[in-house]
């Protein structure tokens, strides 16, 4: 039996789907798995658990690979009709997701979307999927296995001190970011050895908050994937917004703590115990926009350095 995975698209998504990889390992421990992923985040899955890795760089490339594969079903993790078309593009006999998009005429097993199922965990949603090849074993939380090279790579930068990770940026939008002057000043009331992390679209950012806290580190867009992993791996706390570094922290079990504005605590908070999510409840939120539809971003505004300094200093005493 070979079972291919389509992977989901963004790095915290990504993350959250190494359960249901590791539970799809368990119920099949003969077959072969692979994935199916876009290149940037080939080396996450690397560090998981798959026999075989098929990173792509387009739709046309991603059939193509597919198809070369042979495999005998698989499995689409993202709800959209482009990954639907992709392995429907590659024949592969049996092609199992979820129903909707209008795609469910791609699909074999194409699985109802019970609202409950939206309004839990993303890592229960990915897991769900597993019962059309049986009874799954419960998902664990998500692990990743650091390389030698990159655990080196942080070492060689960090040394042996003692670590805070500041994540001041937010791919997805500035809804979910919080203010880099708050994070600046949570950063300078810890009084910890700072580093500062993000992605390569972040790397101005990270230099402006890097600059402002004495003595911080600056390795916001210096990293591959796993060697910010491997950075976050040496931190004794990760301050964040909701992004996939914040999932890698999990995968790697660091302590979180999570500024959270738009994006919704149920679905897609770390998966592990060891967080806390510091947030407002309004009532417009969770909005999940990428911009503030009202103008005013008060569920950010809201959030304030006490809130944040005080939930950290639970995790660092
Ligand atoms: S609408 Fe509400 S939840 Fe959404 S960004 Fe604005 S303040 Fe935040």
């Amino acid at each position: 039996m070979k079972i291919l995975v389509k992977a989901p698209n963004w790095l915290g998504d990504a993350v959250m789907s190494l359960p249901a990889l590791q539970a799809l390992r368990e119920m099949q421990p003969d077959a072969r798995l692979g994935v199916l992923t876009r290149r940037a985040l080939a080396d996450l899955y690397r560090a998981a658990i798959a026999d075989e890795i098929l990173p792509y760089d387009g739709a046309l490339s991603a059939v193509k690979i597919a198809r070369e594969g042979r495999w005998d079903a698989a499995l689409i993790l993202p709800r959209s009709f482009a990954s639907a078309l992709m392995i429907f593009g590659a024949r592969i006999p049996r092609r199992i997701g979820y129903r909707g998009e209008g795609r469910s005429f791609m699909l074999t097993d194409a699985i109802p979307r019970a609202r409950s199922l939206l309004r839990t965990h993303r890592v229960h949603y990915y897991h769900h999927l597993l019962k059309a090849l049986g009874e799954p074993p419960a998902p664990k939380p998500p692990r990743l296995r650091l390389p030698p090279e990159a655990v080196a790579w942080a070492l060689d930068r960090m040394g042996d001190a003692e670590w805070i990770g500041i994540n001041p940026g937010a791919t997805y939008g500035k809804a979910k970011q919080w203010y880099p002057e708050r994070f600046i000043e949570t950063a300078r009331r810890l009084k910890r050895r700072a580093v500062v992390v993000g992605g390569p679209a972040e790397a101005d950012l990270g230099a402006r908050v890097a600059g402002e806290i004495e003595g911080a580190l600056n390795l916001a867009g210096r990293t591959d994937l796993l060697q910010l992993a491997a950075v976050i791996a040496r931190c004794r706390l990760f301050i964040t917004n909701d992004t996939g570094p914040m999932h890698v922290a999990d995968a790697v079990g660091t302590p979180i703590v999570a500024v959270f504005g738009p994006t919704d605590p149920v679905t897609t908070p770390p998966f592990g115990e060891r967080h806390t999510l510091v947030r407002r409840d309004l009532e417009c939120s969770p909005c999940l926009k990428r911009e503030c539809p009202l103008g005013h971003h008060e569920c950010m505004k809201r959030i304030g350095v006490d809130d944040v300094v005080r939930a950290c200093e639970r995790w660092l005493t």
